[in-house]
């Protein structure tokens, strides 16, 4: 039977549009009752009656929002399925309000060919319960010498290409990389990081690991990279996404590459946004990413930088490892952190009941903002819309318990953190694809088939 759905007593957000503006024609912060048919948004109303045959979901005290958009995800399966898969990672996602989530290429094998990327294509339509959009790596075996076949790869759906976890040092390579992608308008997503800089570093390098006696990773690690492939682009054209920007000095440089009207994109993440390395516990390696923790003065300028819009979009890069590789001695242990069911919650706290940007702004963060990088429609709640929603308790306090995480790892530095604001359902293609089931299931409600 085809889904057919009403959500009642909600109050919709749209979010803005890529350029700050309420998005024309949709509505937005205003009670409205959300009809689904056929996956799609159907009707939207005042007080619309229910029908016979639908789930009623009551919305009461809730925002009706489209589902969110993770341009940085690490979902594993292949070979490391045992981390995380397809359908774990989406679940996750789908627990932190997400719709659509954008796979990394650094799996294993890497997604570096056809063949390859056929194989990631056939499992997400397998097994994934939200959108994924695959990415390809932009040099075989991320090794940043040759380059992939991006035009072929481009062809069978790859979203953008990145050597994710990798920087590409050789610029000759990165240029011929830009000419390529801009055949297909797709964008590199760059990880920027100099290794020479960071090679053996386990934490930002400044008093906190000079205290730990821990060998750093400098900011100018990063800053120095972000300079570099912008005087490339400015060479050849073509457009440059930053992933997780850390560093106040990278922001400077983002800023002023965007003034001077380059095709220039960054993201940062939810825990560059929250946390320090003063914050760090110490040698626990929940708290061990790349790029790390900075400093106090850089997290402000990433908050800054999001409200100004120069950075604009906020990604999680959740990046699941096992318990046997995190439980290393923290020099050892590998870099990255689960981030999918924690991310609205973190940055809502930070960014929207901090007073910093009305709820539609930080919502264009996670929805049209990244998919306008992407290239992909803007998720919104309106007529005729794909029925992509997350439906949220802003008052609602929680705690999350990393044992409750449907991650298959429990990497975060975030356990046990007191949170405010909770996805409570989601809703993808007109299908609930989850429900919070202690805070939820009340709410959700069949009406039989011969009720009026
Ligand atoms: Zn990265």
């Amino acid at each position: 039977m085809e889904s057919a759905m009403l959500i009642k007593n909600g109050r919709v957000i749209n979010p803005t549009d890529a350029g700050g503006k309420p998005l024309s024609s949709v509505a937005s912060n205003q009670s409205l009752d959300v009809r689904i048919r056929d996956g799609k948004i159907s009707e939207l109303e005042n007080e619309l009656k229910t029908k016979a045959g639908e789930t009623i979901i009551d919305a009461q005290g809730c925002w009706v929002m489209p589902g969110f958009v993770d341009m940085h995800t690490h979902l594993r399966d292949l070979a490391q399925a045992d981390r995380e898969d397809i359908c774990s990672g989406t679940q996750a996602a789908a627990a932190g309000g997400y719709t659509t989530v954008v796979a990394m290429a650094n799996t294993d094998p890497p997604t570096d060919c056809a063949e390859i990327l056929d194989r990631v294509i056939k499992r997400i339509h397998e097994r994934a319960l939200v959108e994924v959009l695959p990415v390809a790596a932009v040099t075989k075996g991320l090794k940043g010498v040759e380059l992939t076949n991006m035009v072929e790869m481009s062809d069978m759906g790859a979203i953008a290409f990145s050597d994710d976890g990798m920087p590409i040092s050789n610029l000759g390579v990165l240029r011929r990389a830009f000419e390529y992608a801009r055949l297909h308008g797709r964008p590199i997503i760059s990880h920027p990081e100099d290794h020479d800089l960071s090679h053996g570093g386990s934490m930002n390098e400044g008093m906190q690991s000079t205290c730990l006696g821990m060998k750093g990773i400098p900011s100018a690690s990063e800053a120095a990279c972000v300079a570099r492939e912008i005087e490339v682009l400015r060479y050849t054209g073509g457009r440059l996404h930053f992933a997780h920007t850390s560093a106040k000095a990278s922001v400077d440089l983002i800023r002023q590459a965007k003034a001077q009207g380059l095709s220039v994109t960054a993201d940062a993440t939810p825990h560059h946004l929250v946390l320090s390395d003063a914050e760090m516990m110490p040698y626990d390696t929940s708290f061990k990413m790349n790029p790390p923790l900075r400093s106090a003065k850089d997290v402000e300028a990433i908050e800054q930088a999001l409200v100004e819009g120069v950075i604009d979009a906020i990604a999680t890069d959740h990046a699941p490892h096992s318990k046997l590789d995190k439980n290393k001695p923290f020099d050892h242990a590998p870099f990255g952190i689960i981030g999918l069911e924690t991310a609205f919650a973190l940055c809502f706290e930070k960014l929207v009941l901090s007073g910093k940007m009305p709820p539609n702004k930080f919502l264009a963060l996670i929805t049209t903002h990244p998919a306008k990088i992407l290239g992909i429609p803007a998720p919104q709640i309106s007529v005729g819309a794909r029925a992509n929603i997350a439906i949220v308790d802003p008052e609602m306090r929680w705690h999350f318990e990393i044992g409750e995480s449907l991650s298959k790892s429990k990497n975060s530095p975030f356990k046990g953190r007191a949170l405010k604001g909770k996805n409570l359902i989601t809703i993808f293609n007109g299908k609930i694809v989850y429900f919070d089931k202690d805070r939820a299931q009340r709410r959700i409600q069949e009406v039989c088939a011969t009720s009026t």
